[in-house]
């Protein structure tokens, strides 16, 4: 029958429908699978990427990074360096030479010159890369950098056919301080035996360091023919002083007793280094009065235990752990803030120097413009940070629900940190790590630095080689690797004042190596928006100079030259230092518990985590 037949014929059709859809469905999901194995290579590649750029730890989530594209989130600091590195026991080492055919120097050397991060050096500086490198063979499959390990080295790749590669696998500023070191602003020069350094009677305006053999110092008798002096002079010694304060006619002659390196610096070089000094010593140190002040708070918290203090809000949460209010349980009018760091996480990422040094100089900061830190507590997995409380909220904050301050706000708070800084320097203090996010108020509306994990004090004259900072406000010399000094917290400075004008940095890419590729591309060439006015966007670009020795504020007169720029014109110095001038924005706070001008963050979900114990017992 036919309809017997037309069923079955229609059937069969169903049938061979069924297997079509699912031989697609077998396609597809064969397609699905291979999708899913590039995403998954590719978020391998990614990590791995990120991994070299941040610390695990600081690694934003899936989400995080989503929603970073979206609206603005609270950038990190990063930091690299060895912790054991200590710049004295290597600057006299001297780096090994291989030897190596012309083409591989060439390679070498064309490969640094194709690398955004070194190709800046100076010849000689890559002369000795070039010298200190050595040949390794990998065989096929063999692993050269596993993620994870903790990087010293710098690889080129050298395979026929390829064009020369270049990549780290960490910076390594163990081998770049020994570089710079050799090329700072001291020049090297090399002197034989018999050889006149200095000659009596000739003038001169250089200093000398002799950095290896010795030399003898001697003067002409008034017969004629030379007398020797007592004095043989050797490695760390120096010579020619007299000359860099304006003293041209050298007084002895100074020879060669053998094969001699020194470092050679001039007057000018120099000139406004001296003329700091003098300054910071004639400068004056805080009052008797205040030192007894001092020295009574310091016994009250000295009586203190950290149980004496309740919990009551969290007021921001960091790289390392959180800032808590927290208010002493028998005095309940007052607050302060109790930072809570985990020692477990200081070891992980290797801040344990930075802490330690967070402490030190902020215990000693006494400053209106500078967060107060009043004593620190430890227990077997905590480290604590007692401080004043500043309830006026992050400056980051209000920037952000603004979306930019005007001139004379942004005036207001520059002086701040001007203020800060100018404090810091005179100690010889480094602050690197300026943003909105480390500035606090206080109940008055005042701007006070806060977050010190990357201070350092590194004296006068003296340069540091830790790569550290926040991506979008390093300035190009720590991304060189070149060493760096106060002058990269006015490059810091200009990146404030743009941000806090405009509503963004003017350096930012989508991650920090391109960030900082965009921030050594140099500030021409940069766009200002027109909500920057012309005086605040000359004072920028005198800040974010290239040279640090050509920044404002690293001159002689230093933070003045800021103060005294066309921008600040008619701003009240001395009221702001006296607390007598209002602050642009003054935040309702209504008591020592208010929090209101904080964002909420969640409970600490780690509390309650099984310990992790560190092993490192700090004198904290
Ligand atoms: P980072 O990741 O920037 O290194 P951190 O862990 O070092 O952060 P801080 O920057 O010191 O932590 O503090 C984190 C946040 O806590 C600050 O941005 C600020 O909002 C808040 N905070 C810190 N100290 C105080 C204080 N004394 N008063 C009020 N709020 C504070
Ligand atoms: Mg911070």
């Amino acid at each position: 029958m036919g309809t017997l037949r037309d069923l079955q014929y229609a059937l069969q059709e169903k049938i061979e429908e069924l297997r079509q859809r699912d031989a697609l469905i077998d396609e597809l999901e064969l397609e699905l699978d291979q999708k899913d194995e590039l995403i998954q290579k590719l978020q391998t590649e990614l990590d791995k990427y990120r991994s070299v750029l941040r610390p695990a730890s600081q690694q934003p989530s899936q989400s995080e990074s989503i929603s970073q594209e979206q609206q603005r989130t609270k950038r990190q600091a990063i930091s690299a360096e060895p912790t054991a590195l200590d710049i004295q026991d290597i600057s006299h080492v001297t780096l090994p030479c291989y030897s190596k055919s012309a083409q591989s120097k060439e390679l070498i050397k064309d490969a640094i010159l194709e690398n955004d991060f070194m190709k800046n050096l100076e010849m000689s500086q890559i002369q000795e890369i070039v010298d200190c490198m050595y040949p390794v063979e990998y065989t096929q499959d063999s692993y050269i950098i596993e993620e994870g390990d903790v990087g010293s080295l710098v690889y080129v790749m050298e395979a026929l056919g390829h064009r020369p590669a270049m990549f780290p696998n960490d910076y390594d500023a163990d081998r770049a301080d020994k570089t710079c070191r050799a090329h700072g602003v001291p020049q090297k020069t090399h002197y034989e035996e018999g050889d006149y350094i200095v000659r009596q009677g000739a003038s001169g305006d250089t200093f000398f360091i002799i950095s290896k053999g010795k030399v003898n110092v001697t003067q002409d008798e008034w017969k004629g023919g030379e007398a020797e002096l007592p004095t043989t002079l050797s490695r760390g010694d120096w010579f020619g002083e007299q000359a860099l304060h304006g003293e041209d006619v050298r007084l002895a002659n100074v020879i060669a007793a053998e094969d001699v390196i020194c470092l050679v610096i001039d007057r000018d070089s120099l000139q406004q280094l001296t003329g700091s000094l003098e300054d910071v010593s004639s400068r004056e140190y805080e009052s008797a009065e205040m030192q007894a002040q001092f020295e009574a708070e310091a016994a009250f918290f000295a009586s203190l235990e950290r149980t004496d203090f309740s919990v009551h809000q969290t007021l921001g949460v960091g790289g390392f752990g959180r800032v808590e209010l927290v208010q002493l349980k028998n005095e309940e009018g007052r607050s302060f803030a109790m930072k809570v760091l985990k020692k477990h996480h200081i070891v992980e990422m290797r801040q344990q120097e930075h802490i330690r040094s967070e402490k030190q100089i902020m215990q000693e900061a006494h400053c209106d413009f500078i967060v107060r830190l009043y004593r620190t507590f430890r227990d077997h997995k905590y480290l604590y940070m007692l401080m004043e409380a500043c309830l006026g909220g992050e400056l980051w904050t209000i920037l952000r629900d603004r979306g930019s301050f005007n001139d004379s706000t942004t005036r207001f708070y520059t002086a701040c940190v001007l203020e800060a800084f100018g404090y810091l320097h005179s100690k010889g203090v480094i602050y690197r790590d300026l943003k909105p996010e480390n500035i606090i108020l206080n109940q008055r509306g005042y701007a006070k630095l806060v977050d010190f994990g990357f201070a350092k004090k590194i004296g006068f004259g003296k340069k540091t080689w830790t790569f550290c900072g926040t991506p979008e406000y390093v300035a190009p010399e720590i991304i060189l690797n070149k060493g760096h000094d106060s002058s990269a917290d006015y490059w810091s400075l200009g990146i404030l004042i743009y941000e806090l004008l405009s509503g963004s940095p003017p350096f930012s890419g989508s991650d920090p190596m391109q960030t900082y590729n965009i921030i050594l591309r140099g500030i021409d060439m940069v766009e200002f928006p027109k909500k920057i006015t012309k005086n605040a966007g000359t004072l920028i670009k005198k800040l974010c100079r290239d040279n640090p020795s050509e920044r404002l504020g690293n001159q002689k007169n230093e933070v003045k030259d800021i103060q005294k720029h066309k921008w600040f014109e008619g701003f009240n110095f001395e009221g702001l230092k006296k607390g007598t001038l209002t602050a642009p924005i003054v935040l309702n706070v209504t008591g020592p518990l208010d929090t209101s001008n904080f964002d909420t963050f969640p409970l600490d979900s780690e509390e309650d985590a099984p310990d992790e114990e560190s092993g490192w017992d700090v004198d904290f």
